[in-house]
Formats: C-alpha cells, structure tokens, sequence
C-alpha cells in the first residue's frame, strides 16, 4: 500500500508557482488574492488564516477582508465590485458558507470570471465542461487529479466512482477525470445519496474519490481489493484526549480501507494541502493572463 504524501505533491506545486511568482516580479508584478471572509465561524477563520500564510510565504499579495455577520448583501456586493476594479488584486474568493442572510450565488455572479480563481462562475463551470483550457478549476478535485498524476496513477480507461456530486467537488471532479488527456480519460460514475447499494458501486472501481461529508463513510467492503482511493473528507470528530478536543478524520475509515488499497491518501495530509497549493496556482494564473 502506498500511502499519497499530499504535503509533499503540494510542496511541489508551491515550488512551480513560486517560480512563475519570481517572473512576474521581474515584470515588476505581485499577483494579488483577496479572501473575503463574513461572520465569525471558526473553520473559515482557520482556512482563511491558512490561505493568508500561504500567500506570504510565496511573496504574493494577500488581502483579508473580515466583515461582521450584519453584513448586508448590498455591502459584499459593492465590495465585489471594487475588488473586480481593483488591479493590485488578481483573484477574488469569497469564504464558503456565508451567513444565511446572504445570497453566495448572486455573489459568484458578481466576480469576474476573470479573477474567479475558486471556479465556481458559470462561465468557469461550462468552460470546464466543455474542456477549454482558460477554465479556472476548482482548487480542491484540480487538487486530486495533481495527485494521481504526481503518484503515476493512470486514469486513463480506469472505472473511476466519485462519491458526492457538489458543485465545489463531486461535479468539478467528475468533469475533470472524464476530460480527454493526463489525469482525465476515466470511465466516470457519480453516486450520492440516493445511489442504490452504494457498496455494489464503489467495488467496482480501480479509483475511488470520495467527497461526502460524513466520517469513515466508506469502509471496507466499499473497495475493492488494489483500488486507489483519495478522501476528500475533512470531519471534526470529538476527541478528549486532543489539545483541541477534536481531530480530522477523513470520508473514508481509513485503518480499514488502507490494507486493501494499492494506493490512499491521509486525512489529515493527503487533498487538504493540495487544494491550497492549487487556489495560489490559479492566482497566479489569473495574474499572468491579466497582466499579459
Ligand atoms: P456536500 O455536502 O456539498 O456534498 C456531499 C455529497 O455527498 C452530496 O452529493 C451528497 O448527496 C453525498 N452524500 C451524502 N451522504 C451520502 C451517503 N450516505 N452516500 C452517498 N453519498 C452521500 O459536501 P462537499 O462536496 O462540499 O464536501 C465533501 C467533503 O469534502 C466534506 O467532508 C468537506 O469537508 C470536504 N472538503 C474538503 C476540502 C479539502 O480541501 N480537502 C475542500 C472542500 C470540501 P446528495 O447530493 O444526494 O445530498
């Protein structure tokens, strides 16, 4: 069993983009991400801190823009508006979920596809579909198929079954590993929750990915013996005996998976670090096509 180092995969990304963060400063260019963040809900404040170091580190522009929950949505949309103008920023990210208050699809609306560097605006969403290389990807299944590429896993005529159809992964994931070319070239079956014997399912996959949202969801007798499997999954579960009270444990019950799988991936250290590594990639991106 190989277990896939996703803080390693990411390392490397972050070392490609870095490089092009170096030429465009050469130009006199510091690509810019603005992170807005509504309310005060303790994960996002982590993410968001954590996108924030992220940039620091590679040398690139970080904006953090914290707004109380009373924010109206007038107020986010006006903000949206001046960032889209604003050319010290080059990708626009709002923090996922925002108050209920606040309607997140007219905000995607809102953001330039341009600077939409999570890829969650209609325009990238169909340009994904229709597999036009200016798609800006969603950063965390854009994540994944780096890291079956980086662990030399072939997708290419592999049976691939994606638990979750989100339009944040399951969806994206599906469009990227049925796309002609490296990583793509699946064989793709999306199951949910109204998947009839799921098990029956997920066996018949060479790959499994699973994004649901519930831990250890997958066991066993999910898999089939050799599958690849990457887990998506990050659930807090208690945990007294941690600092914090809690730990992250994947989609996937990995100490029962691992043994039959030829290849898997940590929760935590496995898709979590990609997805950031990937969101400073298409910053970057965003920064090279609008400054060209
Ligand atoms: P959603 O809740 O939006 O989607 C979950 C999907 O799983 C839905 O399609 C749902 O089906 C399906 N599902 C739920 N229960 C079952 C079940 N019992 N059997 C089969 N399918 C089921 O979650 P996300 O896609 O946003 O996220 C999925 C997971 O990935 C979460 O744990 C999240 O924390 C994690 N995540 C991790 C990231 C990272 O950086 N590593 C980034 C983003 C997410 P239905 O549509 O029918 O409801």
């Amino acid at each position: 069993m190989k277990l896939i180092d996703g803080k390693a995969v990411a390392a490397e990304v972050e070392l490609e983009t870095k490089a092009r963060i170096d030429a465009l400063q050469s130009r006199g260019i510091t690509p810019g991400l603005a992170v807005l963040l509504i309310g005060e809900d303790p994960a996002s404040q982590a993410y968001v801190r954590n996108k924030d170091r992220t940039c620091a580190a590679l040398g690139m522009y970080s904006r953090k823009i914290e707004l109380p929950a009373s924010t109206t949505q007038e107020e986010v949309m006006k903000l949206v508006a001046e960032l889209n103008a604003d050319s010290a920023i080059h990708g626009i990210l709002v923090q996922s979920p925002p108050p209920k208050h606040i309607d997140e699809h007219a905000v995607t609306l809102a953001i330039d596809p341009r600077k939409d560097v999570d890829g969650f605006h209609p325009v990238n969403v169909a340009k994904l579909a229709m597999e036009d290389p200016t798609a800006f990807v969603p950063c965390t299944p854009l994540g994944c198929q780096r890291l079956l590429i980086a662990a030399g896993i072939e997708t290419s005529g592999a049976e691939v079954v994606v638990v979750g159809r989100s339009l944040i992964v399951g969806k994206p994931m599906a469009l990227l590993l049925m796309a002609k070319g490296p990583g793509g070239d699946a064989t793709v079956t999306i199951a949910h929750s109204r998947t009839k014997d799921l098990a029956a399912v997920t066996r018949r996959a060479d790959i499994v990915i699973a994004a649901i949202g519930r831990p250890k969801a997958l066991g066993a007798e999910h898999i089939k013996e050799g599958a690849v499997v990457i887990d998506v999954g990050i659930n807090r579960v208690a945990d007294p005996s941690t600092k914090t009270g809690y730990r992250l444990v994947g989609d996937v019950d990995f100490e029962a998976v691992a043994p039959k799988c030829s290849a898997i991936t940590p929760v935590p250290g496995g898709v979590g670090p990609m997805t950031i590594a990937m969101l400073m990639s298409n910053t970057v991106t965003a920064c090279e096509r609008l400054t060209a």
